[in-house]
């Protein structure tokens, strides 16, 4: 992993005013506020209440574009699970992109909200009977493989339905890479895939040529996430083209499809590194063509799945501080939502960089450990982080790259309630998602 220095001096040194991790429409405004999409994050806070998650629409659209701008002949797929609701499933289709589900709840809302569903490819490395039934009756474009008793179970659903479902095979490919141990899934001995090391993936791959009631379309591999260089793509790459040759030696016949995953990395705090999008792009080209020339393959038509670097940067959390208690070593500031709409530090102890919005203050600043109000010590936002000596219960606190893994990993945690979505765009919110209620709680606890 890369090593960043992050100390203030040096992300002030890259970045002065801190707002490189924030959606490019933002802007401080003269009260000492930020204005996101041109609405000030105070007044979206007295609106809507916090905690509250607000999504850019433009820098949504704009990260779609980048993408299909920089991959033009290749299926740019949404992976749904870094964000859904159908407003984000219409913003997406509408920039041309397909989506990446990986149960028959994501399929469904995806076709309720008018994706076209050869659009979209499902996941999943132990998909119900219904997630089956359902991609089968929706008529979802690509259903991935995950392991060999899938094979026999969709194709005799496929067959009963008399459909012939286009398939790819989750290959693992034995590369590691990604931010922490947790999201890595390129390399064995992890749920994911098929093993080409111990055969399995040829294994499947010959299985599903075997099966006249389903198609191989291609083979697909997904590396893990948060990875910010190139290189293990282009590993990736010669493995997985290394693979179509054998295939071809073994069958004569070739999947037309590779399908690379996502896993591309983003900048939580300003200094971080992320994944250069237009040069993964090229470099994934080159090598793709290469390869191929080397094996004397015709080149595969390629799909990507950018969940995080489509959602996360476009996303911000509000949150209104609820205490500031100081013992002898830290100072803690504890805010109206935590891990219960972001597990994220608790699971993978990845940290933030949030600020005071909604005021100006000319207090110097002072470090402090930033807590959620559930109960679990681990329950940390950002520790370490710079605030206004003056912070104090009422102020509101704002999290940039808060757009992807945070709503779409929320839980009940305590029955606070799940926040609110809304969308920012030219100067208007308008609520995408509303506040998880009491009533919406307790109305599924139906014992007595
Ligand atoms: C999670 C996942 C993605 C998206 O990962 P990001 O890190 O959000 O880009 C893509 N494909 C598969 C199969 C995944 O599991």
């Amino acid at each position: 992993m890369t090593t960043v220095d992050l100390t203030p001096a040096a992300a002030a040194a890259v970045d002065p005013a801190g707002l490189s991790v924030w959606p490019a429409s933002t802007l401080p405004l003269p009260t000492g506020d930020l204005a996101v999409g041109g609405v000030p994050l105070a007044e979206a806070a007295e609106r809507f209440g916090t905690p509250l998650y607000l999504l850019d629409e433009t820098e949504v659209r704009t990260r779609c574009r980048t993408y299909a701008h920089a991959f033009p002949d290749a299926d740019v797929r949404y992976a749904a699970k870094a964000f859904l609701c159908r407003t984000m499933a219409r913003w997406v289709t509408e920039e041309g992109l397909g989506l990446d589900v990986c149960s028959a709840g994501e399929l469904e809302l995806a076709v309720a909200a008018g994706v076209p569903p050869e659009r979209i490819v499902l996941h999943g490395n132990a998909k119900s009977p219904q997630d089956l039934e359902t991609a089968l009756r929706l008529g979802v474009g690509r259903i991935v493989i995950d392991s060999p008793a899938e094979i026999a179970r969709l194709a005799a659903a496929a067959g009963a339905g008399r459909v012939r479902p286009k398939v790819m095979v989750r290959v693992v490919p034995g590369i590691a890479a990604g931010a922490h141990e947790k999201i890595r899934t390129g390399t064995g001995d992890q749920k994911f895939g098929l093993s080409v090391a111990d055969g399995s993936a040829q294994h499947a791959v010959a299985r599903v040529l075997a099966q006249p009631d389903l198609e191989l379309a291609g083979l697909h591999c997904h590396l893990g996430s948060q990875i910010t260089s190139a290189k293990p793509y282009l590993a990736a790459v010669r493995r997985m083209v290394g693979l179509m040759a054998r295939i071809r030696d073994a069958h004569g016949t070739v999947p037309p499809e590779l399908d690379l995953g996502g896993g591309h990395g983003i900048a939580y705090r300003p200094g971080e590194p992320a994944l250069d999008v237009p040069a993964l792009a090229r470099k994934v080209r080159t090598e793709l063509i290469e390869s191929c020339a080397a094996a004397g393959l015709t080149v595969p038509r390629l799909v990507i799945e950018p969940g995080r670097a489509i959602a996360g940067p476009a996303g911000v959390a509000l949150y209104r501080v609820l205490a500031v208690k100081r013992t002898e070593a830290h100072t803690f500031v504890a805010v109206d939502g935590g891990m219960s709409d972001n597990p994220r530090p608790a699971l993978y102890g990845v940290r933030y960089a949030p600020r005071l919005v909604g005021r100006r203050s000319d207090a110097a600043p002072a470090p402090v450990t930033v807590v959620g109000r559930h109960c679990e010590a681990g329950d940390v936002l950002a520790a370490g982080v710079p605030l206004p000596g003056d912070v104090r219960p009422g102020d509101l606190l704002a999290v940039p790259a808060a757009g992807a893994y945070h709503l779409s990993m929320a839980s009940a945690y305590n029955l606070v309630g799940r926040p609110p979505v809304a969308a920012v765009a030219d100067g208007a919110a308008r609520l995408l998602v509303r506040r998880e209620t009491l009533d919406d709680l307790s109305s599924r606890d139906v014992g007595r």
